[in-house]
């Protein structure tokens, strides 16, 4: 943007009118000098005039008197001819008009003339009608070119006549005009003198102007307009705009130094901003925001940066991680995966950006060489992650063992936008979780058939329990110390419409993550119970117990305790022949909200069972904080009871102190004869696993019992 009226054409206007101003002033004076000179000059003429005529009419006066006195004789003799001489010879002095003599009645007797034309007429008339000297151009108004003078003419008391004498200023008048031109020229000469001094003294002054122009122009115009043009800079996004610098030791240099503070400071407070959206707290590593960015200005630019991997890193089962170990054990763990995955993608892929997404989830965002095949660079990627971050690690002083599952996409094979690489990333690693966690799976069109086959699930098991296609069956539970079958665990089955059975690790997955399991396991517990009922009756007095499996779902959302007793108290179930199977995961989850209705179940006479021990991260000890009756050692522990001398290890110290702390000891997954007679010789209670039976329809059970 042009300025209009700027600061230059400011100071400008201001010196040029300052210049008009004295020029005009200046103008004025000289205008004014000129007319003095021509008021003096009148003056100087008048005065010289008055004092020429006072001068000369004193002297004429004398010379008529001298005159009136040779005239005398003459005229008592009327001697006409010597009146016409003296005449004659006055006449020829210079500026003399006439000479007349008259009578003592006022009658001419002479006018200087040869024939004498005005004898005898009266002198008064004579002068007025201009008939004498007029030979000379003389005017009857002689008066203001001239002056008369009279004498009287006497013998003795006798007064004979008179002579006058007109005398002409025309000569005087020449003379002061002469003095007076003398002094014009000289006047006019000191003017043009003058005129010269002032001419220079205006060069000068134009000359200081152009330098005040130029001397604002550096000290004032020139800084405020690189201060505008950083300010424009700076508004307009970019804080790092340069800043001029000035060392001046005056206001424009302190106001260059201020805004030059100013700028920086704006800039820092830019940058610390930028710093704190950009980046997650935690772990110091790009966020969610910053890596979009980065992805998007990637993907601009794709035409000459070639291909990218996105890998999608979530580290397993790292909410068991929170809900037994506290959120600072959790955040431990999670800057020490940042760290690692830091480190390993500084040495193998230092070009790659590295971001938390919140959570447990990182992401890579991994650029590929056009001469690199992308699949290989970035599955050698995947897999050192894998394996490097999925070491063992201390959190909260005691051992983690955390795997990483990645899902693993690439631009451009995949997809073209962000949108839709972040999706494939997200579905590769949910399916690198389905392929049993800590490992990477690429991206393939297949799997968005696998996501949706999960949505179309989760459609058709709503309202299955209502269609009939689920039921529950039931495994028996065996006494160690003498065979006899005490009990059974409700298992849920679901026969779809189309597909058959469906494996319960897939739907009860889904049901779990959709909300399904509250009303499912409430139906399984209603059912479960009112089966049981009927094994009472014929077990005999002591009773066979339901064993019913709930997910933390249900212990967190509804009130598990209220439905629990609901149910018991509709099918009279007594509460001593239910035992609900939690994990360890909806147990030490949130100890605040669990404890109560766990507590509040336990003394209404309802046992609880730990399920999957082992798996968790809540150690032996543990167990005497929780409020539970039993302990279910999770069968990957029992399947190499017999192999792996660390696993032997494990169940017998867990059974010793879960007996030691007065609970029960149930073994699942017995699968052989040796895990089984292992099992009791350590003193396990309980037994459960295909060696012993299967999980059975309540007709089968039925007949079993
Ligand atoms: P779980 O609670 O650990 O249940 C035991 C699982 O081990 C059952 O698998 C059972 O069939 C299987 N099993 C029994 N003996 C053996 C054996 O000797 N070897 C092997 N390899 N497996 C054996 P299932 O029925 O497929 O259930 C899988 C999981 O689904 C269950 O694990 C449980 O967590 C969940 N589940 C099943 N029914 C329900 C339910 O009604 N409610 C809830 N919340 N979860 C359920
Ligand atoms: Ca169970
Ligand atoms: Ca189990």
């Amino acid at each position: 943007m042009k300025m209009r009226y700027g600061l230059q054409a400011r100071v400008f206007t201001a010196v040029l009118a300052a210049l008009l101003i004295t020029l005009t002033i200046l103008g004025l004076v000289l205008k004014r000098q000129d007319e003095m000179r021509e008021e003096m000059l009148d003056g100087a003429r008048g005065a010289m005039n008055s004092l020429v005529h006072s001068r000369l009419q004193a002297n004429v006066q004398a010379s008529v008197d001298r005159l009136a006195g040779d005239l005398a004789n003459p005229l008592y003799y009327f001697d006409l001819e010597a009146i016409g001489r003296i005449i004659a010879s006055v006449q020829r002095q210079a500026d003399i008009e006439y000479v007349v003599v008259y009578s003592a009645t006022g009658e001419v007797v002479h006018d200087g003339s040869r024939e004498i034309a005005t004898f005898g007429q009266g002198v008064d008339e004579v002068l007025a009608s201009g008939a004498i000297g007029a030979e000379r151009g003389q005017e009857a108004a002689a008066e203001s070119r001239g002056f008369q003078v009279s004498a009287p003419i006497t013998i003795g008391e006798q007064r004979l006549g008179g002579v006058r004498v007109g005398y002409s200023l025309d000569s005087a008048r020449q003379d002061t005009r002469q003095a007076t031109g003398g002094l014009r020229a000289g006047l006019e000469e000191i003017a043009s003198r003058h005129g010269f001094a002032i001419a220079a003294l205006l060069s000068l002054l134009a000359v200081v102007a152009v330098v005040m122009v130029l001397l604002a122009q550096r000290t004032l115009v020139r800084p405020v307009r690189r201060l505008a043009e950083a300010a424009r800079e700076i508004e307009s996004g970019n804080f790092n705009a340069s800043v001029p610098d000035s060392r001046r030791n005056d206001e424009v240099g302190e106001l260059v130094r201020g805004f030059r503070r100013m700028s920086e400071s704006i800039a820092r407070h830019d940058r610390d901003i930028r710093r704190m959206a950009y980046t997650d707290a935690l772990t110091g590593l790009h966020n969610r925001v910053a890596f979009r960015e980065a992805l998007d200005e990637r993907l601009a630019a794709n035409g000459e940066s070639g291909s990218m991997a996105l890998l999608f890193a979530d580290i397993d089962n790292f909410k068991r991680v929170n809900d037994t170990l506290g959120h600072d054990a959790g955040d431990e763990v999670l800057v020490q995966f940042a760290e690692r995955i830091r480190e390993v993608v500084e040495r193998y892929a230092a070009s790659a950006v590295v971001a938390r997404f919140g959570g447990d989830e990182f992401v890579v965002l991994q650029p590929i060489g056009a001469d690199e095949d992308a699949r290989e660079v970035a599955g050698r990627l995947a897999g050192i992650l894998v394996e490097e971050v999925g070491r063992p690690l201390v959190a909260g002083g005691r051992p983690v063992f955390l795997g990483l599952s990645i899902g693993v996409t690439l631009f451009p094979d995949d997809a073209a936008t962000a949108a839709l690489l972040m999706k494939n990333g997200d579905i590769a690693m949910y399916q690198a979780k389905v392929a049993g966690k800590n490992c990477h799976r690429f991206y393939s069109r297949a799997m968005d058939q696998a996501v949706e086959r999960r949505v179309r699930m989760e459609h058709d098991l709503r309202g299955a329990w209502e269609r009939g296609e689920l039921s529950v069956v039931y495994q028996p539970l065996f006494n160690m110390a003498d065979n006899r079958l005490v009990g059974a665990e409700a298992l849920l089955r679901w026969r779809h419409p189309t597909q058959g059975m469906v494996a319960p690790s897939v739907f009860i997955d889904v049901a779990e993550q959709s909300g399904l399991i509250e009303n499912l396991g409430l139906a399984v517990l209603a059912t479960a119970c009112e089966e049981a009922v009927g094994w009472q009756e014929r077990a005999g007095p002591e009773g066979m117990f339901v064993s019913v499996n709930v997910s933390p779902r249900q212990l967190r959302s509804g009130d598990l305790a209220q439905q629990v007793e609901d149910v018991l108290r509709q099918t009279s179930l007594p509460p001593g022949r239910l035992h609900l199977e939690l994990t360890e995961t909806a147990v030490l989850g949130d100890e605040l909200r669990t404890d109560r209705p766990l507590a509040r179940l336990r003394e209404a006479g309802v046992r609880i069972w730990l399920d999957d021990f082992g798996t968790g991260f809540s150690g032996l000890s543990h167990l005497r904080r929780i409020p539970i009756d039993g302990v279910k050692i999770d069968r990957s522990f029992i399947a190499d009871v017999l192999r792996d001398p660390d696993d032997l290890a494990l169940t017998t110290a867990i059974i010793a102190m879960a007996r030691s702390l007065g609970m029960t000891v149930v073994a699942e997954g017995v699968e052989r004869e040796g895990q089984y007679n292992l099992l009791r010789e350590r003193g396990c209670d309980l037994a459960q696993g295909y060696w012993l039976g299967h999980p059975v329809s309540a007709e089968e059970l039925r007949l079993l019992i």
